[in-house]
């Protein structure tokens, strides 16, 4: 904050504080966040829609912060990823969403799919397959019931090590998705190349089911276009009966959104898997 004479200057010191700075010090405490175990991770329900059960969850990262309370990774993933935290966090979450599912697999919970958000610089960077065998490894969560999620632009990026890559990932017995599918660069040529189980419909075009024709012939595409290729389709971001009504009529597999829950802490999570009886 800077002095702007007669004491101004502490009214920027605390709730004003320049935003450059804001971020600056966010990033500072990011650094001590992981061994102060800061971080947690929610979970939101996965619904098969020909069964009505929850047949998983996909883990989603939080920073519970001592003074700003829980952040959601919008207002801090950029700056890890900019600052390379993104790596030892991501490898936290694998680690964390692992454990967890083992926990709640031990616990007669069920075989609950835990899907993981993979970073495209968990591609470029690290050994991704290494990373997820000792994720595995270490906590002995079952491989077939891990899922990890990639976006297309690591699929874009039409390189032979990942193709390969995806391949052992695949032969560990882990699946792999597509998220957000549909809002990438349309090739469609690239899903062919990778061993993929399940396309995410992207939340943008759920959303806009009943009022947008558009919306619901994309939908529709998406859906057949992975059934023609053998794979399952889940959409994502359903919040409304009538959005839910037309998925099931045009044979989408799962479906994920807040019309069943929100992403909420793996204590709620077990109790909602409950009370909704698989
Ligand atoms: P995503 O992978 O597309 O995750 C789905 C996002 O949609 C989540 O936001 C979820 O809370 C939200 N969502 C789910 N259902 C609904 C709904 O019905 N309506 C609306 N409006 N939103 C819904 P969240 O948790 O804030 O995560 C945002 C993004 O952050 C994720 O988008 C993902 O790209 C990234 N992310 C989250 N956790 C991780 C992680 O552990 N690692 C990495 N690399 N990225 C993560
Ligand atoms: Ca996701
Ligand atoms: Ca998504
Ligand atoms: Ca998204």
């Amino acid at each position: 904050a800077k002095s702007l004479g007669g004491g101004t200057w502490r009214f920027f010191a605390a709730d004003m504080r320049p935003r450059a700075s804001q971020t600056a010090q966010l990033q500072a405490e990011m650094r001590g966040a992981l061994t102060r175990r800061e971080f947690v991770m929610f979970y939101q329900p996965q619904i098969d829609l020909r069964s009505n059960k929850v047949v998983g969850g996909e883990a989603l990262l939080r920073w519970q912060h001592p003074q700003h309370g829980l952040l959601m990774p919008a207002s801090f993933l950029g700056l890890a990823e900019e600052s390379g935290l993104i790596v030892p966090i991501n490898e936290w979450a694998l680690n964390e969403a692992c454990r967890q599912g083992a926990v709640w697999e031990a616990e007669g919970l069920g075989e609950l799919r835990i899907a993981v958000n993979l970073s495209p610089i968990q591609f470029r960077r690290q050994g991704v397959e290494s990373l997820v065998k000792d994720a595995l490894r270490t906590t002995g969560f079952r491989p077939t019931s891990l899922e990890l999620e990639v976006t297309e632009g690591i699929l874009l990026g039409h390189d032979e090590q990942i193709v390969t890559q995806m391949h052992v990932l695949r032969s560990l017995g882990v699946t792999l998705s597509v998220d957000d599918f549909g809002t990438g660069y349309s090739s469609l040529s690239y899903i062919r190349r990778f061993p993929l189980h399940r396309l995410k419909i992207d939340r943008s075009f759920v959303q806009d089911l009943g009022n947008d024709p558009s919306a619901l012939a994309i939908v529709r595409t998406i859906i057949d276009l992975g059934h023609i290729l053998h794979l399952q389709v889940l959409a994502e971001g359903v919040e409304e009966e009538s959005q839910l009504a037309l998925l099931r009529s045009e044979g989408c597999d799962e479906v994920q959104g807040y019309y069943f829950s929100r992403p909420i802490p793996a204590d709620a999570f077990a109790t909602w898997v409950r009370a909704h009886e698989r």
